[in-house]
């Protein structure tokens, strides 16, 4: 009877905590130190590491938001036809079945709860999403939602010997992300609504992928997101930013704010500029004037990450690119 107690427990917390990310295709090689290159596709010329997530592209100025995962399985023609399973439990949240539109090509996002936090998983070039699926399906995680392919606009295309599933897990910037780029992109198109990618922040699946092996069960995101290296750290003075009321579980306590009333937030950026950390402050702990302030930057994490273009350094002061400023007027928008 205790057993079957256990059992219990145990299968109920493993619910709870929405389980863990599965790989998306069958293609296991990233866990295999030693097997790297049959697990990811580098771009045209260059070698497989240049498929991994992070500043691996043009000698790492250019971030690569997601893994690019190899083929594993062909047709006759060379073609690929691996099936693209959903990495977890969630919801279908939107399908771009029109190749020209995107460098993502034909692409599929599910929606995750993951300890309560709303994360998102992209699965891009495909060859085709799965007949009938539609946006607000269920699915769970392992489930077959698509086929691997290369499709995509950019002009070089994408060759039958780098056939890949480009893969991410991302956090969304902000709910409203079609009106604010009416508003602050004009001229440029958005064809996806809130699926645009300037709206979707990168996690490193690989990353956790390796942390999931390591700590089975004991694996949690919200502890793996905020134990990243910060990049800097910013101030934003005013009232709840709509980041902040989107994903509660990154918040950590601050007693003098909560007694003497919060006046602002400050945030910590990983180097693509995602907040893993949100703290809230009071005027007292908000120096200086206006909105938006650069409190603190690791050079350490520049030098290691230096694609983010987050932060420069001026002279002997740091400011903030005009690519961090964009972000955080969504995140704040
Ligand atoms: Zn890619």
């Amino acid at each position: 009877m205790r057993s079957v107690v256990w059992i219990l427990a145990i299968l109920f917390s493993a619910r709870a905590w929405g389980a863990m990310f599965v790989l998306p295709t069958a293609n296991t090689a990233l866990l295999d130190p030693s097997k790297q290159e049959q697990f990811f596709v580098g771009t045209i010329g260059r070698p497989w590491t240049s498929g991994q997530f992070g500043c691996v592209r043009s000698e790492g100025r250019k971030f690569h938001e997601g893994l690019d995962i190899r083929s594993v399985s062909r047709d006759r023609r060379g073609e690929p036809t691996d099936p693209v399973l959903a990495s977890a439990d969630g919801t279908v949240a939107y399908i771009s079945t029109r190749a020209g539109l995107s460098n993502y090509g034909i692409y599929l996002v599910i929606r995750h709860q993951i300890e309560g936090l709303e994360v998102y998983t992209l699965y891009a070039h495909l060859s085709a999403v799965r007949k009938g699926l539609r946006v607000g399906d269920a699915v769970r995680a392992g489930e077959g939602v698509a086929t691997m392919g290369r499709t995509t606009n950019t002009r070089e295309g994408i060759s039958k010997d780098r056939a890949h599933l480009h893969f991410e897990i991302d956090l969304v910037a902000n709910g409203r992300y079609a009106a604010w780029h009416a508003t602050n992109l004009k001229g440029m198109r958005n064809d996806h609504g809130n699926f645009n990618g300037r709206n979707l922040l990168g996690i490193d699946p690989a990353a956790i992928f390796r942390e999931q092996a390591r700590l089975g069960a004991g694996f949690r995101l919200v502890q793996f997101l905020q134990s990243r290296p910060i990049l800097a750290r910013v101030a934003i003075r005013g009232g709840q930013p709509p980041w902040v009321r989107r994903y509660p579980q990154l918040l950590v306590r601050n007693p003098v704010a909560e007694r003497d009333g919060i006046a602002g937030y400050e945030l910590a950026l990983a180097f693509n500029g995602l907040p893993i950390r949100i703290a809230p402050r009071s005027a007292r702990e908000l120096t200086g004037t206006g909105k938006l302030q650069l409190l603190e930057v690791n050079p350490a994490e520049l030098a290691e990450h230096p694609c983010g273009k987050m932060v420069f350094k001026r002279g002997q002061a740091w400011t903030l690119l005009p690519k961090a400023q964009e972000l955080l007027d969504l995140l704040t928008y």
